[in-house]
């Protein structure tokens, strides 16, 4: 592979080796080849890591808005000249087929990089007049923030978190997840290049304690973690003990709601994206799909149907729309819940096995006649596994569709105007779709509710969660004390 990062670690700009650090082998999910290795970080380079971004912080931040929005919008540039094979890299890293890759990841780490880049310079605080006196208020940036990655979208995580923390001023040490360590190089290599200085955006690698060790840190202002909630909680009350911002990103186990009124088609294409798009491994996915009995069976034939369509095989190949999970051991969860769906009395409709074949494949998977109480409608799988649940109306399957600990997106499939809406209104969630589902524009915010996080990325929303403001209080006459 041409595209693969030289070394381990991104730090002050440059690739950084320290082979005494734990050999993390990267496998290509479509093959379960080895086809890299880098090193956990060693707690010198971890330190290392913290030193370069503290720092080149003051630095950055004094630089303009209109500067620093300059060289985000010049990495956008070059990562979507690049995309390409930045593209074949997340394929490499994550088994995703390059048919997504080649237009979800690369590309949107170039929106969130252009978005940013294009608002650094219109951050400002404000002017709040008193009679003669007044206040203003400064937008200032935190300081030194954390990231922290899943492994489903590690291009778009690496860059979702670093453009809005950049733009506002702050440095970044990133830690990709173990599992798909390549991308997030890229990404600050691209942003060295752009023009950034060193230590503004860094990089090393590790499993859970290289995170741990980041978070627990005092020179440590801010805390951006996407992973699962018991990884959340842990990382929560870390950065809670030493009184650090967060952003949590969390798991999901999202409802979409089909009214018999919907648009079958359309329902059936919201449910794909919202259950099989990236194998099923996205945090947002609507994977309770709730069908009004009345089109319950067409529904179901559709559905199944499309799925026959899906084109299941080698990744790297354009014409694949359907690819491995990232690991063995996420296909033996998954292949774990899928036992327990069907020991449960779901009625499996179609997939529900390992393909015979290299690599980490499972078929897409849908269950119907799941109950609520069932461990596949309860927990979230993380893989191409789809639960349809029946309900009578809409009082009904609001309730249900709401009694979960997470809250991360929630979908509905309408023809009724008002309806959609006060079931959008209802939902007790983030991120809600009506007659769509998945999109995930920079424009708009995004994040969970109840155990599913806490902040929100991408949009105008962002800033607040990666700036302060500091009030100024002015007087212009003389000042009284009571004695
Ligand atoms: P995970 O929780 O196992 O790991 C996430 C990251 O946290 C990894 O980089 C891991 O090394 C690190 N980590 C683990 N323990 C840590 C600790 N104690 N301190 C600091 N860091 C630690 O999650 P995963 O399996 O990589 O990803 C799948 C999960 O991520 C799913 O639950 C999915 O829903 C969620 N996810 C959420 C979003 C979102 O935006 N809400 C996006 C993608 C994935």
């Amino acid at each position: 592979m041409q595209t693969q990062p030289t070394a381990s670690h991104f730090i002050g700009g440059e690739y950084v080796e320290d082979t005494a650090g734990k050999p993390i082998d990267v496998i290509y999910p479509a093959t379960g080849e080895v086809i890299g290795r880098v090193h956990s970080a060693t707690p010198a380079i971890v330190d290392r890591a913290l030193e370069a971004a503290r720092g080149a912080q003051a630095a950055w931040a004094a630089m303009t808005g209109t500067e620093r929005g300059r060289i985000l919008r010049r990495a956008a540039d070059i990562m979507r000249e690049r995309n390409h094979e930045l593209s074949v890299l997340e394929t490499y890293d994550t088994g995703k087929p390059y048919q997504e890759t080649s237009v979800a990841d690369a590309t949107s780490g170039a929106d969130a990089l252009e978005y940013f880049g294009g608002m650094a310079a219109t951050l400002t605080g404000e002017h709040i007049q008193l009679g003669e006196d007044w206040v203003y208020t400064r937008r200032e940036p935190l300081g030194v923030c954390v990231g922290i990655g899943a492994w489903n979208y590690p291009t778009q995580i690496a860059s979702w978190k670093g453009a809005p923390a950049l733009a506002c001023g702050n440095t970044m040490v990133f830690k990709p997840s173990e599992t798909t360590p390549l991308c997030a190089l890229k990404v600050a290599e691209i942003l060295h290049e752009a023009g950034a200085p060193a230590g503004v955006y860094n990089v090393v690698q590790g499993l859970g304690d290289v995170g741990a060790a980041l978070v627990s840190d005092a020179r440590v202002d801010k805390v951006s973690l996407t992973g699962s909630v018991p990884t959340g909680r842990k990382v929560y009350a870390a950065a809670a003990a030493e009184m650090k911002h967060v952003t949590m990103e969390l798991g999901g186990k999202s409802p979409m709601i089909v009214f018999d009124d919907a648009d079958i088609e359309n329902a059936v294409s919201g449910a794909i994206l919202g259950n099989f798009y990236s194998s099923g491994q996205v945090c947002s996915n609507g994977t309770r799909v709730f069908v009004q009995k009345g089109i319950k069976e067409a529904f179901l034939a559709r559905l199944s149907e499309r799925l026959g369509q899906a084109v299941i095989g080698d990744p790297q190949d354009p014409a694949t729309s359907f690819g491995p999970m990232v690991s063995a051991r996420q296909m033996e969860i998954v292949q774990g819940y899928i036992a327990k769906g069907q020991d449960e009395g779901a009625r499996l409709v179609c997939g529900g096995n390992r393909l015979q074949r290299d690599g980490f494949f499972l078929e897409p998977t849908v269950f119907a006649d799941v109950t609520d109480g069932m461990t596949i409608a309860r927990e979230e799988i993380f893989g191409p596994v789809m639960a349809v649940l029946d309900f009578e109306d809409e009082g009904d399957v609001m309730a249900r569709a709401n009694d979960t600990e997470f809250g991360l997106a929630a979908g509905v499939f309408t023809r009724d105007l008002a309806r959609a809406h006060r079931v959008a209104a209802g939902f007790e969630a983030g991120t809600c779709y009506i007659n769509t589902y998945n999109d995930a524009p920079v424009e708009a915010p995004f994040g969970g509710v109840k155990a599913s996080g806490v902040g929100r990325e991408n949009s105008k929303a962002a800033i607040e969660h990666y700036s302060q403001v500091k009030s100024v209080y002015v007087r212009m006459g003389d000042l009284e004390a009571p004695f």
